[in-house]
């Protein structure tokens, strides 16, 4: 047996403190949980992966509690005794006993890159064909549903230099409120930041008609996922008819989906993201599939910490053609992280992190400090007989 082996899976649930109340249109965020995934091999190395969810399981069915459980029970027991280089054997095996627990399972494969990459003395990004950049323009989210405050938030990050996108989260207000609120935003926010807007499925093809060029016409460059993710057609005719750009979210999960976006032309792009494609490779799977239907990619996130970002950063920064960037800003939503160097953004672009693998190391005192099950919690619980 080589000394790679893995020995353990860890799997720690983190609840993180957000800045700012995050409005979703399917709920309000106060905090952010993620499942830190450790896994070690037989000679010491350590393997560190990050599931989440952007706040429960609205988006995707799972949830930290449920990622936590699906890997402890049912995924490590395959993973532990493996070889963490077969990666695409140890998936295709999770694959066949696991049904679905896309965010699990991306957890996972994290882990098991990060060990690749630090057992060879290399970045992850070298490992999936390196480097064509060395940092993103990523966006920030404008989700509290108040247009004069989602302004001042704005300018408070492009006075620091952080982020100049902007995307509005809508489908928490009436349709015509939303739309309002997004076009004032856009408006106000003219000549100095490029502003894009997600209603998260919530819209249906009537909206979509007056509410897509009325926000064209306020500035707004980019509409994500108005229709629900199983319209593919709706949302082909929206992008025929429409004269700003239409991106897929929710509808492009898997390679299967990106190859019928490709045959509706049902997008002008699609956000790639790592939770929910099940890792980093499937990712790059859909990815080369979209590139070569001509569809655009762009870079996606599920408001990971710190660890989560610095992955899909390793993903993004072999990614040629990212002509909206992306959207890594998870650590800024957080108020603190467990990652020794948080996420560094500078002249409006998230810079990639030094270092083998993944390029994060976990800081023990605040891992220690945020994991749930810290005894002194444990304790406050009643339990209920
Ligand atoms: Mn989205």
């Amino acid at each position: 047996m080589s000394k790679l082996t893995i020995k353990s899976v860890e799997t720690i649930i983190v609840d993180l403190p957000m800045r700012r109340l995050q409005r979703f249109s399917a709920t309000d965020a106060k905090s952010q949980s993620v499942v830190l995934v450790r896994i070690l091999t037989g000679d010491g190395i350590e393997g560190i992966g990050e599931a989440c969810t952007p706040s429960g399981p609205w988006w995707g069915g799972e949830s930290v509690e449920s990622i936590k459980l699906m890997i402890d029970s049912y995924i490590a027991p395959f993973i532990v005794g493996a070889d963490p280089f077969s990666i695409s054997d140890l998936m295709a095996t999770v694959d066949r006993a696991v049904f679905g627990n896309a965010f699990a399972k991306a957890g996972i494969e994290m882990a098991l890159l990060d060990i690749q990459g630090k057992s060879v003395g290399l970045p992850l990004h070298d490992l999936l064909g390196g480097a064509v950049r060395r940092s993103l323009p990523c966006s920030w989210p404008l989700a509290t549903g108040d247009a004069d405050k989602e302004i001042e938030e704005a300018e408070m990050m492009l006075e620091a230099g952080r982020h100049n996108i902007f995307k509005m989260k809508m489908g928490a207000l009436p349709p015509e409120e939303d739309v309002r609120r997004a076009c004032r935003v856009a408006e106000g926010l003219s000549a100095k930041a490029s502003v894009r807007v997600d209603p998260n499925e919530e819209w249906d093809e009537t909206t979509a008609k007056w509410a897509a060029p009325r926000l064209a016409d306020a500035g707004v460059v980019l509409i994500e996922q108005p229709f629900p993710r199983w319209n593919l057609d709706a949302c082909a005719r929206l992008t025929k008819r429409s004269n700003i750009a239409i991106m897929i979210d929710e509808g492009a999960c898997t390679p299967h989906d990106m190859i019928k976006i490709v045959e509706k032309r049902a997008a002008d792009l699609v956000s790639l993201k790592v939770m929910k494609s099940a890792g980093i490779l499937n990712s790059k799977r859909i990815a080369d599939i979209a590139t070569a239907g001509g569809i655009e990619l762009y870079m996606g996130t599920f408001l990971e910490c710190s660890i989560g970002t610095a992955a899909n950063m390793q993903l993004a920064v072999t990614l040629p053609h990212l002509p909206y960037g992306g959207e890594l800003s998870g650590p800024g939503l957080v108020a603190d992280d467990i990652a020794e160097e948080p996420a560094r953004y500078e002249d409006f672009e998230l810079q990639l992190a030094p270092g083998e693998g993944i390029g994060v190391r976990i800081d023990e005192d605040k891992l220690n400090h945020f994991r749930r099950d810290r005894t002194d919690k444990i304790h406050s619980i009643k339990t209920v007989a």
